[in-house]
């Protein structure tokens, strides 16, 4: 296995300083310290007490015990959460790669490494509170408790309160990764922010994410180069469409949107087919989980019984079954949000293409393979229209995020589209 970073794509700074946290949180554990140096408004009171503790490791690139990461979707920002933890974890404090804890907490099987993946679309003060408790205590392998919240701008308000107070009075050797989208207030709480250190990380250039595909993936060089561009810098994406043959016929019914707007009935068309094809991939991705799901929650409850209890038993039994089917639901939810985004970011590529070549900008299209259509399009639009029409879809994916429903804003937004 190769050093733990190496699949961070296109994201040097970051990792540098990554790097240098990990080592500095080796060192800690070698003069057998138990304090870090934590960030934001506390750091002011207690730098000098941990300076002695953690042999004067320099605040702004010693290790501490709640991070950030940002970055847009696909940029690596579990990735980068799961390499510094292996990094934490490593028994020579550098993201080896080989030694047993690298190994352990990149496979997702390290006892002291928690991921929390939020299923529906919020994560909640129970399984945050629990998360919490066992975060504080002593790490089973020697080195740390390491706790990551991927999309931890999913947490409800009572979670951020349950997760803020962890941070602000943390144990001594739990640290906590948060993945966001940004450290907008609306992304995270400002108080979560001020207590975290944040690493940004950028949107990975396209040949630096086919590098990848090849290396890691064993894909072929011009595939890969084509997958890297149509997926605009997301790294997950750009595998799928690469590998996944479902995932390219999806993509390219999306990407025949444009030519197929002709009047107000095939902008209505257009809208129903891309809901549904959205729900058709969600329902697709989330099925088989949950009839896993819900076997396996009726076998560990046992059918039927007679006896004492058995009443109060059957009414526990059914409350389990509500909860599931909320959590089921929430979760089929986001899936059809995110494969409707996708389709949306694929939609806004098109345009950005005309866009950018009704200006003559000396750039690479996103998808090669529709790039003539385009170019007819920069000539009948302009670059106002293309313009136009990349807000259009732009405001459609703003309006989902702020809970329009999904059928109304597409519709409004084909409507555009035709209209210009
Ligand atoms: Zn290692």
């Amino acid at each position: 296995m190769p050093e733990v970073f190496a699949d961070l794509v296109g994201q040097d700074e970051a990792v540098v300083e990554l790097r240098r946290a990990a080592a500095a949180a080796a060192a800690v554990l070698r003069a057998g310290a138990s304090a870090l140096v934590p960030a934001g408004p506390a750091s002011g009171d207690t730098v000098a007490a941990d300076d002695a503790a953690t042999g004067g490791v320099d605040p702004s690139t010693g290790m501490t015990h709640a991070w950030i990461f940002t970055g847009p979707p696909g940029s690596g920002r579990s990735v980068a959460a799961r390499a510094f933890a292996a990094a934490l974890q490593c028994v020579h404090g550098t993201g080896c790669g080989e030694c047993p804890g690298c190994h352990t907490t990149m496979g997702g099987t390290h006892a002291d490494v928690r991921m929390v993946v939020p299923e529906g679309l919020s994560i909640g003060v129970g399984e945050m509170r629990a998360l919490v408790l066992r975060a504080a205590s002593t790490p089973s392998g020697g080195r740390w408790q390491v706790v990551v919240i991927e999309d931890a701008d999913r947490l409800t308000e009572a979670a951020g309160n349950a997760l803020l107070k962890a941070i602000e009075e943390p144990p001594p050797r739990t640290v906590f990764l948060l993945c966001a989208p940004s450290t907008h207030p609306d992304d995270i709480s400002v108080t979560i922010r001020s207590r975290c250190r944040v690493v940004p990380l950028r949107q990975p250039p396209a040949p630096a994410v086919a590098e990848v595909l090849v290396r890691r993936d064993g894909i072929a060089p011009d595939v890969a180069q084509w997958a890297a561009a149509a997926a605009q810098g997301h790294v997950g994406r750009a595998r799928r469409l690469a590998r996944d043959p479902e995932a390219r016929k999806r993509r390219e019914a999306v990407l025949a949107v444009p030519r197929r707007l002709t009047g107000v009935g095939a902008a209505f068309d257009a809208a129903s087919a891309l809901i549904e094809a959205a729900e058709a991939e969600a329902e697709a991705s989330v099925t088989e989980a949950d009839t896993t799901e819900r076997a396996a929650l009726e076998t560990a409850l046992g059918a039927g019984g007679t006896g004492r209890g058995a009443a109060g038993a059957m009414r526990g039994a059914a409350g389990q079954l509500k909860e599931l089917e909320k959590r089921q639901k929430s979760r089929a939810t986001r899936a059809q949000r995110d494969a409707l985004d996708r389709a949306l970011v694929d939609l806004a590529g098109f345009y950005r293409d005309a866009l950018t070549m009704a200006l003559r900008a000396p750039v690479a299209p996103v998808h090669t393979d529709t790039a003539a259509l385009a170019g007819a399009g920069a000539q009948k639009w302009d670059a106002e229209g293309s313009l136009r029409r990349l807000e259009a879809v732009l405001a459609c994916r703003a309006a989902i995020e702020a809970n329009v429903k999904p059928r109304i804003a597409v519709e409004a937004m084909m409507l555009a589209l035709w209209k210009g």
